[in-house]
């Protein structure tokens, strides 16, 4: 097995448990690896640390699958540790009875570069670094074993493949698509699920308690969902008693699965819904102009922050929609607010919400932080997986 030797002093974050080796902290590789390979990884002055995945292209040059050195990186690690990720979650009394669930999410469940979803016996699978790639088969056959699943659809088409010098992937690994399409039960409201080309693996499933917190709270409220999808948090709402709810996407696929999905749920009062296709930004001025004022909104726009190096565009993407949304709520109104980028921490986009309720001259409180559910656990040592954050803010 390959040895990567760190630098003096760049041992501090492995202490801590951080799972990744940027290039900068890489004194030297000795012997050969390739790409995926497992590699020792030495402090600099020899003693073991960790075994990770050798990932030559990207900065991320390794990453890390066990901080034991003894243990052995084969078949049965995954094994074990993906039949301990489901089972977990198999423990969390939130997630019992819901039909789509993530199984695993990465980093956070001391699996780098990989994802699982499970819509009903369906799982999605995505694999993001060069590690996950090279243990596929493995990979694969214990997610059947933990789950049960009847067939598996590969989504290896994130971006973040590129970085790792990996060739996008997709298509049913085994079994076939239902004839009856997919879809989920997501409380109580029947959502379809398009792991072919929906977004993410098909679905925003960290979305799921924010969705049951709009429900709860839309009851005879004048309600505005923007980036709505495929209608997630419009259908809550619905299902919730909302006088009325305007929903706003700039895609025409995301409104059609809104449609069916409003088509799926008969018992939903449908004569209260209205869907625009629209850009955001402008629509929420022409609102404004057409003197509308709304009692509960929600903001969930994509991410404009990839990485912290957008931070600063993106920051002001997010100041004006919000500013937007504060300047379109009826007095006592309600405006549900997220960012899901990684490169906007939570204190940032509290700020940037805080300078949005100024510019619209509105008095606001946090009611609630809002964050991703259990199934999107964010390990302690590995901040970078909170990358979803809200915020439920009343006004005056
Ligand atoms: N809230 C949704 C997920 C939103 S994803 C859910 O719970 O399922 C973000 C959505 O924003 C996508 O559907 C995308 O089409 C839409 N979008 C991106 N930019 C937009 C813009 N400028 N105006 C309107 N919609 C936009």
């Amino acid at each position: 097995m390959a040895q990567l030797v760190l630098l003096p002093g760049r041992d501090r974050s492995l202490a801590r448990r951080h799972p990744w080796i940027f290039s900068t902290a890489v004194a030297k590789l000795e012997g050969r690896a390739r790409p995926g390979d497992t590699v020792e990884v030495l402090a600099a002055n020899g003693r073991p640390l960790a075994k990770a995945a050798w990932s030559p292209e990207s900065k991320i040059r390794a990453r890390v699958w066990t901080f034991d050195p003894d243990e052995a990186v084969d078949d049965a690690f995954f094994k074990r540790r993906i039949r301990v990720a489901v089972e977990r979650r198999r423990r969390l009394p939130d997630l019992r009875g819901q039909e789509g669930m993530r199984l695993i999410h990465g980093e956070s469940d001391g699996l780098p570069g990989l994802i699982a979803d499970c819509y009903g016996d369906t799982v999605v699978l995505q694999l993001t670094a060069t590690g996950a790639e090279k243990w596929r088969t493995a990979i694969i056959g214990a997610v059947q074993r933990a789950t049960g699943c009847v067939r598996v659809y590969e989504r290896s088409d994130s971006q973040v493949r590129r970085l790792e010098g990996l060739a996008p992937v997709t298509g049913w690994v085994f079994g076939e698509a239902p004839e009856e399409g997919l879809s989920i039960v997501e409380n109580g409201v029947r959502m379809r699920v398009d792991v072919v080309s929906g977004h993410k693996t098909g679905f925003y499933l960290d979305q799921r308690d924010n969705r049951l917190l709009t429900r709860s709270l839309a009851a005879d409220r004048a309600t505005l969902n923007c980036f709505c999808y495929s209608g997630g948090f419009s259908l809550q709402a619905l299902a919730g008693g909302a006088a009325s709810v305007l929903s706003i996407d700039s895609s025409a696929a995301a409104l059609a699965a809104a449609a069916e999905n409003m088509a799926l749920n008969p018992e939903l009062d449908a004569s209260r819904a209205e869907w625009r296709e629209a850009d955001v930004f402008s629509e929420l001025r022409v609102l404004r102009s057409a003197g509308r004022a709304f009692d509960l909104i929600i903001l969930d726009p994509p991410k404009f922050a990839p990485s912290a190096a957008h931070a600063e565009r993106a920051a002001r993407a997010y100041r004006d929609i919000n500013a937007l949304g504060f300047r379109l709520l009826a007095r006592g109104g309600l405006l549900m607010s997220y960012s899901c980028s990684g490169g906007i921490s939570s204190d940032h986009f509290q700020q940037i919400v805080a300078d949005a309720a100024n510019d619209a001259g509105r008095n606001a409180r946090i009611l609630r932080r809002l964050a991703a559910p259990s199934d999107h656990p964010v390990a302690l040592h590995f901040p970078e997986g909170e990358y979803l954050k809200g915020l439920l803010c009343e006004v005056d």
